[in-house]
């Protein structure tokens, strides 16, 4: 593919869809040279790529007409009319796409008919984040173009969370992945059990995504279909994170308790782990390798590398381990799989992800013995390691990533102990005073809330 450079034997070398877009943008022209307008440089014949690119609308038209005369690449029109490309107010030369169901990012870019050789650069600057190829329906993609070329890509996965691939001198991209704080709201929630947790929870203000985290998290505990009977209590605190009073659907589920007739089974955040109320870890441990026996760590964790020749900005998010094709590469730690994937650079891999805050990444694999979806225990084969992908020798490129972020898997504080001990243990212990108390004032409130609601009912 190559930019639409509008001579008229590449008018007809266009799809049909083209062709008509430009007969319907030629028609308004027409329409416009008929009009009178004080608009002097609509009063000679313009060439067609000059108006494309415009962004200034030449004359009046229905405003999906302008949307399209101001996207600067493919008019292409999707079933419902609406155009593909929204220029976004106020920013020169930007164009918002929303991805839609079945899009891949190859085929967004050949519908924006964009050069497959931007596309490359594009997954050669992702390898470091692999967030191109796991695009979903809602995520929004902002291009921005300059000189008939793309200079600038936003992917934005929420309103909180966002990848930004700027074109840099030495022909390629950098990125920038942004992540917004915004403002954590905390909550109760609590309710009583009347079929299911989950469907309770679910009634009482829980989203399936925590309903589910809960009972995976818990399940080592209890039996939710044995154990959990109707009448049975719970308490969830949560935090939920807002922008400019928005949701963004990020949440963290910071205390548990559940209380059946005979017990009480508790879970409490702390450090990026969940513990019952005496310390001890509900997250099964993980082990620090990807794999049993040993192999030679051939290259480091290093988030600041620059390309040797490009001079780009290229980190390195993980450990390399010199292992020959065909070696066992095994799951550091409990888990379901999230992604199998086979990508350009990083070769065929694997995503795991591990509870609430964890997540691990295979690359360069030659086999997998996993699909997407699948749970896995620590330890247990997923994968055949290879040389896929670029890679300059056979190796297993291996990441660990803590709440959304790369971290060296090697010196990470992942949890390989049972039991909080020392200080770490009396920290705990603070925290969780914190969170009982927070969970009792929540209660006091609600009580208050529901005893002027049963006032002013009968009134
Ligand atoms: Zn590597």
């Amino acid at each position: 593919m190559r930019w639409i450079s509008f001579s008229a034997n590449f008018v007809t070398a266009l799809p049909k869809i083209h062709r008509k877009a430009l007969a319907s943008l030629a028609v308004l022209l027409l329409v416009a040279f008929l009009l009178p307008s004080s608009n002097s440089s609509v009063s000679t014949p313009l060439p067609l790529d000059h108006i494309v690119d415009t962004d200034a609308p030449l004359f009046e038209v229905p405003k999906f007409s302008i949307r399209q005369l101001k996207a600067p690449w493919a008019f292409d029109t999707v079933p419902d009319n609406e155009t593909l490309l929204v220029p976004m107010g106020g920013q020169r030369n930007s164009y918002q796409y929303i991805v839609r169901t079945g899009d891949t990012l190859s085929s967004i870019f050949e519908r924006l008919q964009l050069p497959q050789k931007t596309m490359y650069q594009l997954l050669e600057a992702d390898l470091n984040v692999l967030a191109l190829d796991n695009l979903k329906p809602g995520h929004t993609l902002v291009f921005e173009k300059q000189d008939q070329l793309l200079q600038r890509l936003e992917l934005q996965f929420s309103l909180a969370h966002k990848v930004v691939y700027q074109r840099k001198e030495g022909d390629g991209f950098e990125f920038n992945e942004v992540q917004l704080d915004g403002d954590w709201q905390q909550k109760l929630i609590s309710g009583e059990i009347l079929y299911s947790f989950t469907g309770s929870g679910k009634q009482a203000g829980l989203s399936q995504w925590e309903a589910q985290t809960i009972t995976e998290l818990l399940k080592q505990r209890v039996d939710f279909r044995r154990d959990i009977q109707k009448g049975d209590k719970f308490e969830v605190l949560l935090s939920r994170q807002y922008i400019d009073n928005e949701a963004t659907g990020n949440n963290k589920i910071e205390a548990i308790r559940i209380k059946n007739r005979r017990h009480e089974i508790n879970a409490f955040l702390f450090e990026d782990n969940y513990y019952d109320e005496k310390g001890r870890n509900l997250e099964k441990a993980f082990q620090r390798y990807p794999f049993n026996g040993h192999y030679r760590k051939s290259s480091n964790f290093n988030p600041k590398r620059r390309h040797p020749i490009t001079g780009l900005i290229r980190p390195h998010n993980g450990t390399d381990f010199a292992m020959g094709v065909g070696s066992t590469v095994v799951s550091t730690g409990d888990g379901i799989v999230s992604r199998v994937v086979r990508h350009k650079y990083a070769g065929l891999y694997i995503e795991i992800q591990h509870g609430q805050s964890y997540k691990t990444r295979y690359l360069h694999l030659s086999k997998s013995y996993v699909v997407k979806g699948q749970r896995v225990k620590r330890g247990e084969r997923i994968a055949k390691s290879g040389n896929t992908g670029r890679s300059t020798g056979a190796h297993l490129h291996f990441e660990l990533h803590v709440n959304g972020r790369p971290v060296n898997a090697m010196t990470a504080k992942i949890p390989i102990a049972v039991s909080l001990t020392g200080k770490k243990k009396e920290a705990f212990q603070r925290q969780l005073k914190d969170y009982l108390a927070k969970i009792e004032t929540a209660n006091k409130q609600q009580l208050v809330l529901n005893k002027q609601n049963a006032n002013t009912s009968t009134l």
